[in-house]
């Protein structure tokens, strides 16, 4: 049990904050005359959308096995990460922590709010050095560390997350993207237990819809209570809001769409073993692969030329590109045009 006092790690402002609070989203009402949003009264999508969100929230509480008050809901969990550092990093002044090679947004919204990135490089396996990590977190004192497991580009998982969140005086941001692709327990186990954590989760992925830019934050209620009073008020619109409830009733369909990818992601494993020009596919517990190709300049363009999009991540990690698991049909076009390539 670690016990934090969330508050002194919140910037200032932000714990004087009044939340905006929609009257008709806090009160119950039977057929109410809505004349107080200057709305239009006709139309389909005339009405502001549930700025509490709370369908989709008491959907994934019983889903997820926690209480609808620690969850919060972003326009993908992009926003979260946004709304996360704005929360704890004070800008100019704090730092946040990410691993090196990790998904790159953390950096990026950790910039638009002028914080400095501290970047923790991971070994040849893309393991974190927990020797570095110790150094660095004592060192610096980053507000934030994004954990990243299964981590984008590298497709591995972090072994032993509770070492990095008990030996962590800030906030550890546990981004579970991909999580359903890997056998891993999520770390929403271990909200109870430490109240530092934030996981983040996503509809982006797994669940196939990255349109409807839904993602969630599972944490405290003290933190939960934070995002919700950083957050644009109807930060999920109601198309996305609708779709997505109608998503959580057909709870097969992730199922579905995690069986058919990871069939895929075996298969494509097997023809990765022929092709020529792959030096090293590295271990995935993700729907990509992160792979090191003979030249991967020259097999990007290769692909490129026959309009197969992937992800050049040279020369960050060196003659590596990483490709996302696609359909059987698209699967095999990859295949075809990666052995026409040569050493
Ligand atoms: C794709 C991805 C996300 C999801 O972002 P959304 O804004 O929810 O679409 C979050 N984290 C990582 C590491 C990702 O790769």
């Amino acid at each position: 049990m670690k016990e934090f006092n969330i508050n002194t790690l919140v910037r200032k402002n932000i714990l004087n904050l009044q939340p905006y609070i929609s009257f008709r989203d806090h009160n119950e009402f039977n057929a109410p005359v809505m004349l107080d949003a200057n709305e239009c009264p006709f139309g389909e999508f005339n009405r502001y959308p549930d700025s509490s969100q709370k369908k989709i929230k008491n959907k994934l509480a019983e889903l997820k096995g926690i209480s609808p008050s620690k969850i919060a809901l972003g326009n993908g969990s992009d926003e979260l990460i946004d709304l996360i550092i704005k929360i704890f990093c004070e800008p100019k002044k704090d730092a946040i922590l990410m691993m090196n090679p990790s998904f790159a947004m953390y950096g990026f919204y950790a910039a638009v709010n002028e914080n400095e990135v501290l970047k923790l490089n991971l070994d040849e396996n893309f393991e974190i050095l927990k020797d570095d990590f110790l150094k660095i977190s004592k060192e610096n004192k980053p507000k934030i560390f994004f954990l990243c497991s299964p981590n984008n580009p590298t497709g591995n998982s972090v072994e032993d997350i509770e070492f990095f969140i008990r030996n962590f005086d800030g906030i550890v941001v546990i981004d579970e993207a991909y999580i359903e692709f890997s056998g891993n327990r999520s770390g929403i186990e271990l909200l109870d237990q430490y109240s530092n954590v934030i996981v983040l989760q996503t509809f982006s992925k797994a669940w196939g819809t990255a349109g409807a830019r839904v993602g969630a934050a599972y944490a405290s209620e003290e933190i939960i209570r934070l995002i919700n009073t950083v957050k644009a008020p109807y930060n999920v619109n109601s198309l996305s809001q609708e779709f997505i409830l109608n998503l959580l009733d057909n709870k097969n369909k992730l199922q579905e769409n995690v069986g058919k990818v990871l069939e895929e992601r075996a298969w494509l494993e097997e023809q990765f073993k022929s092709i020529e020009c792959i030096v090293k596919v590295f271990p995935t517990d993700a729907n990509f692969f992160l792979i090191k190709m003979n030249n991967a300049q020259t097999v990007y363009q290769k692909l490129l030329e026959q309009e197969i999009l992937t992800s050049q991540r040279s020369p960050a990690i060196a003659d590596c590109i990483r490709i996302n698991v696609g359909s059987r049909e698209e699967n095999e076009k990859l295949i075809n045009v990666l052995k026409g390539i040569l050493s």
